[in-house]
């Protein structure tokens, strides 16, 4: 345990001492900009390596790997500098999971904007996962360490280039029981849901093992789809559009398949960016190991670029 903690405490070191360059105002488009600012890929697998090791067990919520998830990002949103809304760096909840009563703690961090401030784009990706169950321990490397580690990139890139909007960050707990920690955010907004443009979800950003990184829910929120139908490809992976339809059935509709739909549900407009479905979604062998650098990478310059996408496009 103590080497563990003292692994932690050295990661968190090592990103407190990146110097932070000051916002630039140069008047160049953010999108264009972004394509100059490469991703931090070295951080951006520390932290997906560190989330999806073994001794965060799985990270389930309310156990103590999910408690040492936590704190890694909450270690993580601090080094980045993030802001701490003024109800606090922790959201607790206690709630009815899937699997019986679950409790659990939402990450929240704060990039105000000066433009339109008062308008909000949440951000969110789940750091829990399954948790050891029947003696194995399911690392979650791509669901959704991925994520987490994606929206610690974009945290870092909002900090470079300031967005247009203000920016709430949201390392959602209990995901896995019911999109917990999203349907008590929404019951109790750290920004109103009224002043919230969008919901942005990441689950599952690190395995376009088909160059796929799908966007779903632009069937429901039309307006958002022609920001991000301009995107290009980013080396291997590229963006498509679906997922969302009357059409789509079962498994393949994922508009209620993670933390966004909770947002949906209360009329808030959301797009969900994610890899498809993959042999080892939801199955102890979801490890780093499984995961090409390369195409997380470029997977996560495809998911900032859509930020700044919706970002500039949403008043447009
Ligand atoms: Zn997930």
């Amino acid at each position: 345990m103590v080497i563990r903690l003292v692994a932690v405490a050295a990661f968190a070191t090592l990103v407190a001492c990146v110097p932070q360059p000051a916002p630039d105002s140069d008047a160049t488009p953010a999108v264009a900009r972004e394509a100059n600012d490469a991703v931090d890929r070295r951080q951006l697998m520390a932290d997906l390596t560190i989330l999806a090791a073994d001794d965060m067990q799985g990270r389930g919520a309310g156990t103590p790997g999910g408690e040492r998830a936590r704190a890694y990002v909450v270690s993580r949103f601090e080094a980045l500098g993030l802001a701490a809304p003024p109800s606090g760096r922790l959201q607790p909840f206690q709630r009815q999971g899937r699997r019986g009563p679950v409790s659990g703690f939402n990450v929240l961090g704060v990039v105000r904007s000066t433009a339109t401030p008062e308008r909000w784009i949440v951000v969110s990706a789940h750091y829990d996962h399954l948790g050891v169950r029947d003696g194995q321990t399911y690392n979650g490397a791509d669901d959704n360490a991925s994520g987490v580690a994606s929206l610690l990139e974009l945290a870092r890139r909002l900090r470079r280039t300031a967005p247009r909007h203000s920016v709430l960050l949201v390392a959602f707990d209990a995901e896995e029981q019911g999109l917990s920690g999203a349907r008590h955010y929404v019951e109790n907004p750290v920004v109103p849901l009224a002043a919230t443009a969008v919901n942005l979800n990441l689950d599952m950003t690190a395995r376009e093992d088909d160059g796929v990184l799908w966007v779903t829910g632009t069937h429901q929120n039309p307006s958002l789809r022609p920001p991000l139908e301009a995107l290009a490809p980013v080396g291997p992976v590229r963006l498509r559009f679906g997922k969302d339809t009357p059409q789509d059935l079962g498994e393949n509709n994922w508009v209620n398949a993670s933390d966004h739909a909770a947002f949906h549900a209360r009329g808030v407009p959301f797009v969900y960016l994610g890899a498809d479905y993959h042999a080892d979604y939801h199955q102890p062998t979801d490890d780093v190991a499984r995961i090409r650098p390369e195409v997380f990478a470029a997977a996560t310059e495809l998911v900032l670029r859509a930020f700044r996408a919706l970002d500039e496009g949403l008043d447009r």
